[in-house]
């Protein structure tokens, strides 16, 4: 084992894209941006594919055509463009951009000039206030939309949009966007608009909220097996798919009193014995975790001292006898009782989604498929 390795099951995000497949009872988009929330968008995309993914999604044009390059064919949509954005290239690889205003409709209608009709999905803004058009805009988009279509520049495929509150399915805004959507799709039936798929639901109202699932569902987190939701129950068992590790580097006994890290924001109050963990935001573990979180070493979590530096932080293994070179599991599964995701999202008053996004750095990625390393 190296230094700090992310260790990506493979055989785990099958799981999970199975069973949301199974529980969706509609087709399923796995969202494999930010480089497959951390796990390799590549790797991710072949295991979604292999449970059944019909469409994989994510935020840009870069992102799919890295998947085309890694030999991906099916059905694959982008949504986040930037003025000046190369249309072209996203349409001769087959993929289903979004549009968000006539603006970026114009700007595909050039492009399709030099490569074939494109496919396009139009974005709605139903209440999250951040991509898409707005009701009041939504008109003459869809009128926009539907005359590119008798010239042939692109054929509309989907239209979207997307919950700012779904995990908390309690939450008025929730009825409020459905309905909205509802009411979008009939203003684009209206203007002749056919599309093949009509979507909203991210992971937590796949889970949570059955009347939100329409044509197709759109799940990220889920897929990695974590909870879109922690707070609110639902039956489906997922799989964490992303462990953490590394290795103690040093481990030394500390008198009472001793300051520990920078800033001495931990002292302790008997003597102790410390393990140096030789990770640190450099590698994107939360800054935030010092004296808070736990990492696993020896079969017990054992508490974060001081605070994390750029390259190392330092565990608290107590009176209990421990050695450079033993394993140290910051997050995983939490089969064995090690801590999770989840746990790291609590203790650093985040989400899960950011501690696995963005752990990087200095990890060693390694994909595991039926105990293989590949
Ligand atoms: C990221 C994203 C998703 C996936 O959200 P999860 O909560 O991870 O399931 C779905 N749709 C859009 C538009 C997104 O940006």
């Amino acid at each position: 084992m190296s230094r700090a390795e992310i260790v990506v099951e493979l055989p785990s995000l099958r799981h999970n894209v199975a069973r949301l497949r199974q529980h969706a009872g509609v087709p399923v988009m796995v969202v494999v941006k930010a480089d497959g929330y951390g796990h390799g968008i590549a790797e991710a995309g072949r295991a979604a594919r292999a449970a059944g993914a019909e469409w994989l999604g994510v935020a840009t044009i870069d992102e799919a055509l890295r998947l085309r390059q890694v030999g991906d064919r099916d059905r694959l949509l982008c949504w986040l463009g930037v003025p000046g954005e190369d249309y072209a290239a996203a349409v001769e690889a087959d993929v289903d951009v979004t549009a968000y205003s006539r603006a970026e409709l114009a700007e595909i209608a050039a492009a399709t000039r030099r490569a074939a009709p494109a496919r396009v999905q139009l974005k709605v803004d139903t209440g999250l206030s951040r991509g898409g058009a707005t009701l009041e805009e939504w008109e003459a988009v869809v009128a926009e939309a539907r005359a590119g279509e008798e010239r042939g520049d692109w054929r509309v495929t989907g239209i979207w949009s997307h919950f700012a509150c779904s995990d908390e399915p309690d939450h008025p805004a929730n009825d409020a966007q459905e309905t909205a959507f509802r009411q979008a799709l009939d203003v684009a039936a209206a203007a002749g608009l056919r599309p093949e798929v009509r979507h909203l639901a991210n992971s937590a109202a796949t889970l949570l909220r059955p009347s939100s699932r329409f044509d197709l569902v759109r799940c990220g987190i889920a897929a990695y097996g974590l909870d879109p939701a922690p707070l609110a129950p639902h039956d489906v068992v997922l799989r964490p798919v992303m462990t953490a590790r590394s290795r103690l580097s040093l481990v030394k006994r500390v008198a009472a009193g001793d300051g520990v890290s920078y800033g001495h924001t931990w002292r302790a109050d008997r003597p102790t014995t410390l393990g140096l963990v030789p990770v640190g935001y450099g590698d994107g573990v939360m800054r935030r975790a010092g004296n808070r979180a736990e990492a696993w070493v020896r079969g017990r979590r054992r508490p974060i001292r001081g605070r994390v530096c750029m390259d190392q932080l330092v565990v608290d293994l107590g009176d209990d006898h421990a050695e450079a070179g033993d394993e140290v599991v910051l997050f995983g599964p939490g089969d064995d009782g090690e801590p999770t995701a989840q746990d790291w999202a609590v203790w650093c008053d985040t989400i899960n989604y950011e501690i696995v996004t963005r752990l990087g750095g200095r990890f060693e990625r390694q994909h595991v498929d039926e105990g293989t390393v590949l």
